[in-house]
């Protein structure tokens, strides 16, 4: 529907995106029985999994967990493939759940948000956007002429955590006559390394999973390596049905033992209680290996201490910093693949055969730690050095602006004009990751306070949407015309983040966690560890009558 600044349309509600926190907002909405519209600069849902499609592209939760719960019917058709889902299948799984829920009618495509801003008049937000264009960062899209107008009752966000490519700003990028692009905005047809020379710069979760796949067909693969990282292999194979017939034939049983895991995942492995420091460091990398040769996350459960105390932290980090040493046969590149850091502090990678890639003639490492890429040129990079590589393709696995880029690269606006930007200047404020104050009536699905990224997201995404969808049903209940987070609860809330981060090893590495990742980024630690306390604490704060939330009659 077409809409301008004299005659906006008016729908009960606004969300912003059509990943997966999008459409099943969407439906929750309708379930409410509210009109609502949902804005997604792609040209299809999907989110995130619809904009990494760079080779190798695998989420690193098993499948028959990463999905949605809401409706059994759904959870039992959908038959999955591989033990952990490629992105082309998730992408399926996504566009299967809009067309199924008929979901489609309510999204506009091609569209970005540029400003939403609450009326203090009328006590609505007012949304313009306009069309989305190019690939590598179509975030900056000014509102041009085009720029539609719509009037919400609730704005809602749902952004996703790691969705605002961070492509760095090196001098003479515009240059490079060769193909560039970002892991997070891989161009839809694809791009054929056949025969090039091609650079990738990054080394975190999208960076070792393209490596091995582009080093296949590549002629020549340099890896630009900043900062060394741990990953665990995958283990990824075909699900055998048998398997996923089990599961599905007592699905609840899953789903709540993930409601009650730490990262919302891995109710089929072990999570042992005790503590590594416990036992000989023999017997510890007996049980590492074990759990070496399973893959995936089970090998953080090994020990309930790794993430939390230093010297446990050093047990299972030697026994990853062996491994490579095993896999690399070249001493030299074995060490400058080895992390500094503690194991887990940056994001825990799973990988397939990222190590062994480096035992490949046509793969070389390029520690650019201090020796940086300065210059990008026509026929390639060149580093401080003065060292020049020729290059045909240039992909950055450089990551994100995560958890606030995408919402600051909106102008949103709350009460009296206060942009969202000035509310944060010294990092996100939320009250539970759901609510800001001075902006009533917004909710942010997984919003920097939560736990999302340190958890599954999709059990995630289902506990704020379910809370969002109890509350409006709540207000419109009581009769409350808006909802806003106090600046009491919401001093409390990020100290209470803080503190809690305070008691792991996440805030000791430079990681995207803390925004450590982006030049001049305020440094916080953004998300909350510790799914099952937060998903209760949310729980009581509604029983509560919405407590540290101002209610305002109508
Ligand atoms: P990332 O973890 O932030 O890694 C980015 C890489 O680029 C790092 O090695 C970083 O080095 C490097 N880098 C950043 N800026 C640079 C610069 N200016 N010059 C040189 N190197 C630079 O990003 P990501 O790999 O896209 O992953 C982000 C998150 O997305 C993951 O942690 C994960 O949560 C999620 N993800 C998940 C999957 C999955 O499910 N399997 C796959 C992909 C992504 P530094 O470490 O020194 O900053």
């Amino acid at each position: 529907m077409s809409t301008n600044d004299q005659n906006p349309v008016h729908y009960d509600a606004v969300v912003i995106g059509a990943g997966f926190a999008g459409i099943y907002m969407l439906y929750k909405l309708r379930q409410l029985g509210l009109t609502a519209k949902a804005y997604e600069t792609g040209d299809d849902v999907g989110g995130t999994w619809y904009w990494n499609r760079y080779p190798g592209a695998r989420c690193d939760v098993e499948s028959l967990e990463y999905c949605y719960s809401f409706d059994p019917e759904l959870e039992q058709e959908w038959e999955w493939t591989e033990r952990y889902p490629g992105q082309p299948e998730i992408l399926r799984y996504a566009q299967h759940v809009a067309e199924r829920y008929d979901l489609y009618r309510d999204i506009q495509f091609n569209t970005k948000v540029t400003k939403a801003a609450f009326d203090d008049d009328t006590g609505r937000w007012h949304v313009s956007s306009a069309p989305a264009v190019d690939h590598i960062d179509h975030n900056h899209a000014p509102a041009g002429p085009d720029a539609d107008l719509v009037t919400a009752e609730y704005l809602i966000t749902a952004v996703g955590c790691l969705s605002s490519s961070n492509v760095p700003d090196v001098e003479g990028i515009d240059t490079f006559e060769g193909e560039l692009c970002h892991t997070g905005r891989y161009p839809k047809e694809g791009i054929d390394f056949a025969g090039k020379r091609v650079g990738v710069i990054g080394t975190g979760s999208s960076g070792i999973q393209a490596i091995p796949v582009i080093a296949e067909t590549a002629e020549h693969l340099t890896v630009f390596q900043r900062t060394p990282q741990y990953a665990i292999p995958a283990r990824n194979h075909p699900l055998d049905p048998a398997e996923q017939a089990e599961v599905k034939a007592d699905y609840r049983k899953l789903r709540e033992q993930n409601k009650t895991q730490h990262g919302a995942l891995g109710a089929r492995f072990d999570w042992n209680e005790g503590s590594v420091l416990d036992v000989e460091v023999e017997e510890a990398f007996k049980e590492f290996d074990a759990r070496w040769e399973i893959g995936g996350f089970a090998f953080l459960g090994a020990y309930s201490d790794i993430a939390r105390t230093p010297e446990a932290n050093h047990v299972a980090a030697d026994f990853v910093k062996d491994k490579i040493r095993e896999t690399v046969t070249d001493p030299e590149v074995a060490e400058r693949l080895i992390p500094s850091t503690y194991i887990g502090c940056k994001r825990l990678v799973l990988d397939t055969d990222y190590f062994i890639t480096y035992n490949r003639e046509n793969v070389t490492l390029v520690d650019i730690s201090e020796n940086t890429i300065t210059e990008i040129t026509p026929d390639g990079l060149r580093t401080v050095d003065g060292t020049s590589y020729d290059l045909d393709v240039i992909v950055f696995a450089t990551g994100y602006d995560a958890m606030t880029g995408s919402l600051l690269r909106i102008d949103i606006r709350g009460r009296e004009g206060l942009p969202l930007a000035e509310q944060w200047y010294a990092g996100p404020r939320t009250y539970l990751g759901l609510g800001v104050p001075g902006f009533p009536n917004m909710f942010t699905i997984t919003g920097p306070g939560s736990p999302s990224v340190l958890a599954n997201m999709i059990v995630c995404i289902e506990q704020h949407v379910d809370w969002i969808g109890d509350c409006i049903d709540h207000m419109r209940a009581n009769g409350h015309r808006h909802i806003e987070a106090t600046e009491e609860a919401t001093e409390a809330w990020v100290d209470h983040v803080n503190l809690v981060a305070s008691y792991t090893l996440y805030p000791t590495c430079n990681s995207w966690y803390l925004g450590a990742n982006i030049p001049g980024k305020t440094r916080v630690f953004m998300p909350l560890p510790g799914f099952p306390d937060y998903a209760q604490k949310c729980d009581e704060v509604a029983a509560a009558g919405y407590e540290g939330f101002a209610l305002i009659q109508s």
